[in-house]
Protein backbone atom coordinates (compact mmCIF):
# COMPACT_ATOMS: atom_id res chain seq x y z
CA UNK A 1 0.00 0.00 0.00
CA UNK A 2 1.12 3.16 -0.78
CA UNK A 3 2.20 6.19 2.33
CA UNK A 4 0.54 8.91 -0.08
CA UNK A 5 -1.28 8.84 -3.25
CA UNK A 6 -1.87 12.60 -4.25
CA UNK A 7 -4.60 11.57 -6.68
CA UNK A 8 -6.69 10.16 -3.89
CA UNK A 9 -6.07 12.80 -1.46
CA UNK A 10 -6.96 15.66 -4.04
CA UNK A 11 -9.80 13.89 -4.87
CA UNK A 12 -11.17 13.64 -1.09
CA UNK A 13 -10.18 17.54 -0.63
CA UNK A 14 -12.67 17.91 -3.64
CA UNK A 15 -15.17 16.50 -1.56
CA UNK A 16 -14.80 18.86 1.29
CA UNK A 17 -16.90 22.73 2.28
CA UNK A 18 -14.57 25.50 2.45
CA UNK A 19 -14.87 25.23 6.59
CA UNK A 20 -13.40 21.94 6.64
CA UNK A 21 -10.75 23.14 3.89
CA UNK A 22 -10.01 25.78 6.59
CA UNK A 23 -9.86 22.92 9.27
CA UNK A 24 -7.85 20.97 7.26
CA UNK A 25 -5.19 23.57 6.74
CA UNK A 26 -5.21 23.72 10.43
CA UNK A 27 -3.85 20.17 10.54
CA UNK A 28 -1.28 21.09 7.47
CA UNK A 29 0.04 23.90 9.23
CA UNK A 30 0.62 21.88 12.36
CA UNK A 31 1.66 18.51 10.79
CA UNK A 32 4.34 20.43 9.02
CA UNK A 33 5.91 22.24 12.10
CA UNK A 34 5.92 18.65 14.15
CA UNK A 35 7.78 16.87 10.62
CA UNK A 36 10.04 20.22 10.67
CA UNK A 37 10.63 20.29 14.60
CA UNK A 38 11.51 16.35 13.96
CA UNK A 39 14.23 17.63 11.15
CA UNK A 40 15.82 19.88 12.99
CA UNK A 41 16.38 17.22 16.36
CA UNK A 42 17.78 15.34 13.59
CA UNK A 43 20.23 18.10 12.25
CA UNK A 44 21.71 17.80 16.26
CA UNK A 45 23.91 15.06 14.30
CA UNK A 46 25.01 17.41 11.57
CA UNK A 47 28.45 18.04 10.75
CA UNK A 48 28.93 21.06 13.39
CA UNK A 49 25.87 20.02 15.74
CA UNK A 50 26.21 19.17 19.34
CA UNK A 51 26.12 15.31 18.41
CA UNK A 52 28.08 15.73 15.51
CA UNK A 53 31.20 13.79 17.90
CA UNK A 54 30.63 10.35 19.24
CA UNK A 55 28.60 10.22 22.18
CA UNK A 56 30.87 7.58 23.72
CA UNK A 57 34.60 8.35 23.05
CA UNK A 58 34.12 12.14 21.45
CA UNK A 59 35.88 10.86 18.55
CA UNK A 60 34.76 12.34 14.77
CA UNK A 61 35.80 9.94 12.87
CA UNK A 62 32.20 8.79 11.78
CA UNK A 63 30.26 6.86 8.96
CA UNK A 64 26.97 6.94 7.89
CA UNK A 65 25.21 3.33 9.14
CA UNK A 66 21.75 3.52 7.43
CA UNK A 67 18.96 4.41 9.62
CA UNK A 68 17.04 4.02 12.11
CA UNK A 69 13.57 2.15 12.23
CA UNK A 70 11.92 6.04 12.21
CA UNK A 71 13.97 6.85 9.40
CA UNK A 72 17.21 9.26 11.13
CA UNK A 73 20.17 9.10 10.14
CA UNK A 74 22.41 6.49 11.85
CA UNK A 75 26.10 7.18 12.67
CA UNK A 76 28.82 4.84 13.20
CA UNK A 77 31.87 5.81 15.59
CA UNK A 78 35.33 4.36 13.43
CA UNK A 79 37.53 4.59 16.74
CA UNK A 80 34.77 2.72 19.19
CA UNK A 81 32.39 1.52 16.83
CA UNK A 82 28.92 3.15 18.88
CA UNK A 83 26.45 4.24 16.82
CA UNK A 84 24.30 6.77 17.20
CA UNK A 85 21.74 9.55 15.71
CA UNK A 86 20.75 13.08 16.28
CA UNK A 87 18.32 11.93 18.63
CA UNK A 88 20.57 9.77 20.67
CA UNK A 89 20.32 11.61 23.97
CA UNK A 90 16.96 13.58 23.87
CA UNK A 91 13.29 12.83 24.60
CA UNK A 92 12.88 11.25 20.78
CA UNK A 93 15.46 8.83 21.18
CA UNK A 94 13.04 5.58 21.13
CA UNK A 95 9.90 7.15 20.09
CA UNK A 96 8.78 5.32 17.67
CA UNK A 97 6.29 7.87 16.22
CA UNK A 98 8.50 11.42 16.27
CA UNK A 99 5.53 13.69 15.00
CA UNK A 100 2.80 11.86 17.10
CA UNK A 101 5.10 12.45 20.36
CA UNK A 102 5.65 16.24 19.49
CA UNK A 103 2.09 16.81 18.95
CA UNK A 104 1.91 15.34 22.49
CA UNK A 105 3.89 17.37 24.08
CA UNK A 106 3.78 20.78 22.23
CA UNK A 107 -0.24 21.08 22.36
ZN1 LIG B 1 33.44 6.46 19.68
Amino acid sequence: MRRFDPAEFGRMLARLTPQELRQAEALFVDARKRAEAVLEIDARADADGPAASCPRCGGDARTRWGRTRTSAQRWHCSECGATWSGRSGTPLARVHRPAWWLRWRVT
